[in-house]
């Protein structure tokens, strides 16, 4: 069937009036044959089985029962009436109900002639029940060539209510397999077909909507699940490669004193091989005279900084400036020192702007930034105003890249007349395979590794009720000599009641840890920025052995002599986040630990996210957990849900999937980067109606 077919409007549908096609659009987005082609079956119903009343359990989801009506009445209730039957088989008895519809219900019903119901059922006062059943007659049951294997299409409360049924929808499902004459024009090449073994098209989209068994069930899902996830690498890729034919950047050939003489006498320590790899990387990158657009994760503690740092070495041995931008004014003062104490024995000339940067050094930054005196800029947002103009920026480094939106980036790219390399650099790592459908254009680098000698923090669960021995093991650790942070949640919604959590908790540990043996150091946002340096500075230099904050703690700071971490409400945070939070302990030699302390409510998820992190350090694994709790949506933000809005793919679950297509999109690009070779051409045609047809693969950005 050729794609202007597909195209006709679904008001042109047998059995689609100007109502329903009204009623499709609206609900459901189907403008055409091709949209309602590809709404696919959420799940299907096993109408293979049938039950006996007398078989039914307390837990029975949906069942399908044949039997009898023998008696019908209306009854009164508060709100309206409900009509009920009797409905036996040679087992039992139980209701079937209907809250609406009665009078048409009613007049349809057959008493004592053998129906097939279906639907689930409800246990009530020793009896069961089933309120509005799927009912047909037995005889046209048993003549029916429905498959077995029901399916179920995503609908709305609107479209039930208005009569659009499953079974209507199924209707017209089949009506357009009719007119089609089952008969699509195949969208991937013969090749991969053969070599993946894949369906052909329309054998997989008829057994996608009417199942023949399991297995054809499965292999059809599989073929348009590869079909979904390829076309959106093919696009990713491609958007990729023309990107890098494009977009030249200014090629970072050399390797100079910067780079040489500080790798060669200035390293604190030795790099990881994972470092080492993705040092490489950007190298290669940078040296190439396409732009870079690298997205660099690394856990908590990988050390993500001195691979940052070598970068912008790179920048400056080629003549060019570097800035690196982060998301809070601690964690750039953060960045600033420690990135100043590594240079020392340089001849480099580094700077920090942020919104607290005097008026009067911020016009000498600014002076000096043109006239290209500064080589390293470091800083917030701040970076991003337009009177911020650098002679020559020819790297950008982020981090924390959840803080900044997409725009933002862009922004940053536009400061120049050449765009600058970008890095951007997260340490929440997003599963992989997320990572590539969302991330597809950009180029990732992992480390995956921790520096040596680091030890797992051990985590634990307390309950409140435990508090005083969790305070007995706080001491016996400030007596060891370490520092221990206490953590209060943060809710935007309820600033106020947080603040008296905080204030609360403040109090009673001040009673706990009395003065003058044991200094309190107390962060949160309400504070100004100079006194929140002050505790903090308390704290850093040892001179507290307890840090008392809100999450503002959370990103970057970096106490390696902090060896407990204790989170109050820990139910109430997010798994990214208490994954953050413990990265800030474990970073010196000593056994550090975290204590997650809670009530004794918790719901599901909260004892999932618990157990998770009692269970693991591993980043990636608490990743894709948090992406199962929470849907890709969720944690990426609406910005890229576009890309998410798959259709029969799902990317938590199909995962292996997606790296079969990413694999096999970047082998045909490679082997035909034009897709002009004449067993390409299915794919090229498929490719250029899906750009054109925006609306019907919604999921193409
Ligand atoms: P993150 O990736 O969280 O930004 P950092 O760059 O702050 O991690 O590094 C965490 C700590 O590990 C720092 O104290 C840093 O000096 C140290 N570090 C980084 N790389 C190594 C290494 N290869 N060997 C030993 N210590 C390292
Ligand atoms: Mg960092």
């Amino acid at each position: 069937m050729n794609s202007n077919f597909l195209q006709t409007p679904i008001d042109y549908l047998k059995g689609v009036g100007p109502n329903r096609a009204a009623l499709l659009k609206k609900e459901l987005g189907i403008h055409t044959f091709q949209d309602l082609l590809n709404l696919f079956p959420n799940r299907y119903l096993d109408r293979t089985q049938y039950y006996k009343i007398g078989q039914l359990q307390q837990t029975n989801a949906e069942v399908q029962i044949i039997g009898k009506i023998t008696h019908i009445k209306s009854v009164q209730q508060q709100r309206g009436k409900r009509l009920v039957a009797t409905f036996i088989d040679e087992t039992g008895t139980m209701e079937l109900v209907w809250f609406r519809g009665h009078k048409w219900i009613k007049e349809n019903l057959k008493p004592n002639v053998p129906y097939v119901i279906f639907g689930k059922t409800n246990w009530f006062n020793g009896s069961f029940s089933m309120p509005h059943p799927e009912m047909e007659l037995l005889e046209a049951h048993e003549k029916s060539i429905r498959s077995a294997m029901q399916p179920v299409y995503p609908s709305t409360e609107k479209l039930s209510n208005s009569g659009i049924t499953n079974r209507v929808v199924n209707g017209l499902m089949q009506q357009l397999f009719l007119e089609s004459q089952n008969n699509f024009e195949e969208s991937l090449s013969k090749p991969l077909l053969d070599q993946l073994k894949l369906l052909p098209k329309s054998e997989a989209l008829f057994n996608v909507h009417f199942p023949k068994n399991q297995a054809l069930l499965a292999r059809a899902q599989y073929r348009l699940k590869f079909e979904e996830l390829f076309y959106i690498q093919l696009q990713l890729i491609r958007k990729n490669l023309i990107h890098k034919a494009k977009i030249k950047g200014y090629p970072f050939d050399k390797i100079g004193s910067n780079f040489t003489t500080f790798y060669s006498h200035h390293l604190p320590f030795q790099l990881t091989e994972a470092q080492k790899r993705v040092v490489k990387e950007i190298r290669n990158d940078l040296g190439s005279n396409a732009q870079m657009n690298r997205l660099l994760q690394g856990d908590v503690g990988s050390g993500k900084t001195i691979v940052a740092l070598l970068s912008m070495f790179i920048a400056l041995d080629n003549g060019f400036q570097a800035c690196l931008m982060a998301p809070t004014e601690i964690l750039s003062v953060q960045h600033y020192n420690g990135i100043v104490e590594l240079c020392n024995n340089l001849n480099t000339s580094i700077e920090l702007l942020t919104g607290s940067t005097k008026a009067s050094k911020r016009k000498e930054i600014h002076k000096k930034l043109e006239y290209g005196e500064i080589n390293i800029l470091i800083g917030t947002h701040a970076l991003l105003e337009d009177t911020v103009k650098f002679k020559n920026l020819g790297l950008a480094i982020i981090d924390e890249q959840h803080r900044f939106g997409v725009a933002q980036r862009s922004k940053l790219w536009h400061k120049n007349e050449y765009p600058p390399h970008v890095l951007v650099m997260t340490a929440t790592p997003i599963p992989r395979t997320l990572a590539m459908s969302v991330y597809g254009d950009l180029d990732i680098s992992v480390i995956d590794e921790l520096p040596p000698g680091r030890k797992e923090v051990k985590t634990v669960h307390r309950f409140d009720s435990n508090r005083l021995k969790v305070f007995r093991f706080l001491k016996d650790e400030i007596s060891k000599g370490r520092q221990v942070y206490i953590v209060y949640p943060l809710i935007q919604e309820s600033e106020a009641l947080d603040y008296k959590d905080l204030m609360d908790g403040y109090e009673s540990i001040a009673r706990e840890f009395p003065m003058p043996n044991y200094q309190i150091s107390i962060v949160h946002g309400q504070m100004k920025s100079v006194d929140k340096d002050f505790e903090m500075n308390r704290f850093v230099k040892g001179e507290t052995h307890i840090m008392v904050a809100t999450t503002v703690i959370e990103v970057g700071v970096d106490v390696p002599n902090a060896s407990v971490m204790v989170i109050e409400s820990a139910e109430r945070f997010g798994l990214s986040q208490l994954h953050q939070l413990r990265g800030r302990v474990g970073r010196g030699a000593e056994q550090s630990y975290c204590i997650l302390m809670t009530g004794n409510k918790l719901s599901d998820d909260a004892r999932t996210r618990l157990e998770t992190m009692v269970r693991t350090n591993d980043g990636f694994e608490i990743s894709e957990v948090d992406l199962k709790l929470r849907g890709p949506g969720d944690l990426m933000g609406t910005q890229q849900s576009g890309v998410l809005n798959l259709r029969i793919a799902d990317i938590m679950k199909d995962g292996e999937i997606l790296k079969i297509a990413r694999s096999y999109a970047i082998q045909v690009l490679k082997q035909d980067p034009s897709l002009s070779q004449p067993e390409n051409i299915p794919i090229k045609k498929t490719f250029a109606q899906l750009t054109r047809y925006k609306n019907i693969w919604n999921y193409i950005s």
